[in-house]
């Protein structure tokens, strides 16, 4: 294990303890266990986990009363009841642990639906940040090199001491605000990245996408910086987006997972599969593939059999690169993302995907340059930015397609802009319901 002294003060500092260099270890031998191994690892934790909330919140004792405060085997958690949204909305106060520990506030960001507010115990940020530290590591880069996080949210470091010893000392980190990315201050940053010999780059999707477009429209060769990876996440990454961003920045595009109540908790390995790292957050799926997730180290504010809503697929095959995490083999996005089809069907957002790949290979790439769509029961609203071999042909293929695998009974409505704007978060949606 490597790392220097300034990220080892730095960290320290921030946790309050150099204990973190111990879970580091145990992360890191964690990632190879064998099945026995983890078993024993995890149901530690979690009975740890339960003895903790159900004496020390209000909401938990109650909530567990009648279920065993410790269980055997790792199928035992999923007979303990669910925790929905609408149990934090109305019992925020009772959440919170009656535990003196430092704590951060959050709250979702409401792309989908009514903004949630929570509270994250320092030690679940420490396990989360030490799950990132192992992911960049099958990469071979650490929390500590240089590299550029394009985001949205304004990050609130506040005016502490850490904060001017890390601007003058010790600054990995380069930021841009994706809501000042323009022409004008892509030419700047690009400059200074040149200097500053970033080794990775994390992002939106979206603002990785955007970033490379500037480039390619200004004629600056993004290869030249040097990013060894480019890390995207929150929003949907089609083939076509990894494959643009790939050849753009020169680099592997690795994906990662996560929402903000329990932290990024899936990463993308060198062999491609999404690992979920499962020390820092135990999940399972319903029979409806609905994610429940455990937020292990979050007791300030616990996150039990959480319905986080999102539908995946986890997978049964092991990975290549031999690592025991567990793999979901596909993310459809949040639950409320799929089309509902006028019978009462659901269809999945990447049947849109499909349509425009579909018209991009029959009429050329530069016929539609970008689109999103938004249901509003059987009315689908397109928004749709022309490229310059744009043909109105294209949308009565939309139609005969979505009337076939829709329905026949829905309606449409087309409208031309020229960009989309951004939600307060940063993120592009691509489709949405209403
Ligand atoms: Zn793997």
């Amino acid at each position: 294990m490597k790392y220097n002294l300034l990220y080892f003060l730095d960290t320290s500092i921030r946790f309050g303890s150099i204990s973190w260099q111990r879970i580091l270890k145990i992360s890191l031998d964690y990632q190879w266990y064998d099945e026995k191994s983890r078993t024993k690892e995890l149901l530690s934790r979690i009975n740890s986990l339960l003895r903790i909330i159900s004496s020390k919140n209000i909401f938990y004792k109650k909530h567990l009363s009648s279920y065993k405060k410790e269980i055997v085997t790792l199928s035992e958690i999923k007979e303990y009841p669910i925790l929905e949204k609408s149990n934090i909305r109305e019992n925020y106060d009772s959440l919170i642990s009656d535990i003196s520990t430092r704590y951060k506030t959050g709250s979702t960001s409401g792309s989908t639906g009514i903004p949630l507010k929570f509270l994250i115990g320092y030690s679940a940020v420490m396990h989360q940040t030490i799950s990132y530290y192992r992911f960049l590591s099958w990469y071979g880069l650490t929390s500590y090199d240089r590299n550029v996080l394009l985001w949205g949210q304004k990050k609130r470091i506040g005016k502490s001491i850490l904060y001017f010893f890390k601007k003058l000392v010790y600054n990995p980190q380069y930021r841009i605000s994706i809501f000042d990315l323009d022409e004008k201050t892509f030419v700047y940053h690009f400059e200074r990245l040149l200097t500053f010999r970033p080794k990775f780059f994390r992002s939106y999707k979206s603002g990785a996408v955007q970033f490379a477009d500037l480039a390619k429209k200004l004629n600056y060769d993004l290869k030249k910086i040097g990013f060894r990876l480019v890390i995207v996440t929150s929003e949907v990454l089609f083939p076509s987006d990894r494959d643009y961003l790939e050849n753009a920045f020169g680099c592997r595009v690795a994906n990662e997972y996560g929402a903000s109540e329990i932290g990024q908790f899936a990463f993308e390995c060198p062999e491609g599969s999404l690992h979920i790292s499962d020390d820092v957050n135990y999940v399972f799926t319903n029979s409806d593939n609905e994610l429940l997730v455990t937020s292990l180290h979050n007791i300030k504010f616990p996150f039990f059999n959480y319905k986080i809503g999102d539908k995946v697929i986890l997978s049964t095959r092991a990975c290549k690169c031999g690592r025991t995490l567990p793999v979901i083999d596909n993310v459809d996005g949040r639950s409320d993302d799929y089309i509902v089809k006028p019978n009462g069907d659901h269809l999945s957002q990447y049947a849109f995907y499909y349509l425009f790949e579909e018209i991009a290979k029959k009429n050329g790439v530069g016929c539609i340059k970008k689109y999103r769509i938004t249901q509003n029961q059987n009315e689908f609203a397109f928004e749709i930015i022309k490229g310059e071999n744009f043909n109105e042909d294209v949308l009565s293929h939309i139609k005969e397609h979505l009337y076939n695998v829709i329905g026949s009974d829905i309606r449409f409505i087309f409208k031309f802009s020229n960009q989309f704007n951004r939600d307060e978060s940063g993120k592009l949606w691509f489709f949405k319901r209403i």
